[in-house]
Parts: C-alpha cells; structure tokens; sequence
C-alpha cells in the first residue's frame, strides 16, 4: 500500500506534464524581454552600448539585461543583489574591460558562471592618466571601435550560445554594415568644417575626435566631475574666446552634464549643444540615431557644411 500512494496516478502526471508545457510556453513568450529570467540565452552587460550590441546580434534568441539605470553616467555602477545574482548566473556576462571603468561590475564579473567578455580587450586603449583608471574608456563613441566591440559580443553569444552561431553571424553582419555606414557618414560630414576643436563638458570624445581628425577640450576629466576645477574651465572659456576653439559648449545628456554646459556656454555667450556618450540608455532612440543626432550637433557647433 505505502508503495502505491508514494507513485503518482495516471491522471496527476497528465496535470503535471500540461503544467509544464504551459511554464514552457510561458517562457518562450517571454524572450527577449529585459530583465527576463526565463527563456532564451541570459546576457548581462555593464552598460548600454554593450547591450544594445548584445539585443542587435542576438535578437529574439536572448534576454539582455543592461546594469547602468537611465539617467546617470556608467563610472563606477554599483550593483544590487538583484543585479550581482543575476550578473552571476548570466549565460553571457559583457563587460568592457578590467581596468577601473566600472570597478564594482569588474570585480564581480570575476565570479560569474557563465562565459565572460571583456569586450575592448583586443583595441588600442589611451591611458588615462588618472588615478584608478588604467584607460580612456570611450572607445563606444568612434564607430570605428564599436564594430571591434560588436565583433567580440557576437563571439561571446556563440561561445555561450554555438546552436544560435548562424544568427548570430548574420546579425553581426547586419550591425557592421550600420556601423560602417555610420563611419562613413562622420567622415564625409566632419570633413571640411571650419573649427576643429571641441570644448566639451564629459572628456569623453577622445577616440572619436581621434578618428575624425578634432581635437577635444574638456570642461571636466575622463571621469565626470560635478565641481570642475576653475583652471579647466577658464581654459575652455579662453579657448573660444580667442577662437581656438568653435564657438559652442558641448554637454553630454545627463542633468549635471547640462548644467555645468549651459552654465559656461551662457558666461561667453555661445550656444550650449547636447553631445550624448551614451554610457546609458538614451530616452528616445537608440546608438545610431544618436550617433547620427551627435553628428548633426557636432556639425552645428564646429560649423561644418553639410
Ligand atoms: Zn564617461
């Protein structure tokens, strides 16, 4: 008797097995849905480019989980115990290097599970010359660089993920081809502009003014500042003044960034023009409207025909 009430009926099993198939759906419908636990390969990145590069390459076969909230810079993202646990059981966990970018993120990428990519491993970095900060981390801004980051985040999708390699492949190509396009367009639309130095607040335009051919000055250092030292700012306002520099103050698209632009734009008189860098999801678009959007204020600030 014990043996046969321990044996579930015919009819339980049936119940189970329809309980299943129901989570099983459930699961699939749920698929690339953020912050999605079920379903479809499981990929955490410390900011925004490497998840918008993971969602572009990996379409409906992942779920992407972006570390860095709207609204803020990505320097030293802290981490909830949500995001450590999740960051921990990832099946792909994206970072952008072990150097001091994002400290917190970095150590715990260390105790992942799953395959880690520190995705500008393989690019030239500049150093920074800043204290906990081996390198400029910026590499995201110059399209050139950002197609070495979609490379390395398709090749971490396969390696967690090699039944997905022909999507993934082909999704890769798709992206390059965008980014190319994007690269061309910098280079065609910054060519013959009349000022070639930029006063921006964020120094985060370093790679990019590189590839273009600009020269930037910044307001505050690598890392963003909320009080930047009057030296700094006063070369900046020197700069343009005596017409080194265009006349213009870019800012990057958080609140302090704002204020700090519009504050110094408005003390010379010169318009103060948005420069996004990104490092968190942007309120309206995505990477390449913009880059395309940072193209277009770069054009109006340095006064480039188009
Ligand atoms: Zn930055």
């Amino acid at each position: 008797m014990a043996s046969r009430t321990a044996r579930p009926s015919l009819h339980a099993l049936t119940l189970r097995l329809g309980a299943m198939l129901l989570l099983g759906a459930l699961s699939l419908g749920a698929v690339g849905c953020s912050h999605s636990a079920a379903g479809g390969v499981r990929v955490v990145a410390s900011f925004y480019p490497l998840a918008w590069a993971a969602e572009r390459v990996g379409g409906s076969r992942v779920s992407v989980e972006d570390l860095t909230p709207p609204g803020v810079d990505a320097h030293d993202t802290s981490l909830s115990a949500r995001q450590r646990a999740d960051l921990e059981t990832a099946d792909l966990v994206l970072v952008l290097g072990d150097f001091g970018f994002q400290p917190e993120v970095e150590r715990a990428a260390s105790d992942a599970s799953g395959v880690v990519v520190e995705v500008a491993r393989g690019l030239a970095l500049t150093p920074s010359g800043e204290a906990n900060l081996e390198f400029d981390p910026h590499v995201w801004l110059d399209p050139v660089l950002m197609e070495g980051i979609v490379r390395e985040v398709a090749g971490g999708l396969v390696r967690a993920d090699p039944a997905g390699r022909s999507g993934y492949r082909r999704r890769e190509a798709a992206t390059l081809r965008d980014l190319t396009a994007l690269d061309g367009a910098y280079r065609t639309g910054l060519a013959a502009c009349r000022f070639r130095t930029l006063v921006t607040t964020h120094e985060a335009f370093g790679y990019l003014a590189a590839r273009y051919g600009l020269t930037q000055l910044g307001i505050e250092g690598l890392t963003p500042e909320s009080e930047p030292a009057a030296a700094r700012i006063q070369a900046a306002v020197d700069a343009i003044r005596s017409g080194a520099a265009a006349p213009a103050v870019f800012f990057e698209s958080t609140a302090e960034g704002r204020r700090v632009g519009e504050s110094v734009a408005a003390d010379i008189g010169v318009p103060a023009l948005p420069l996004g860098t990104l490092e968190s999801v942007p309120t309206s678009g995505d990477y390449l409207s913009v880059m395309r959007a940072n193209l277009s204020s770069l054009q109006e600030g340095l006064q480039c025909p188009s």
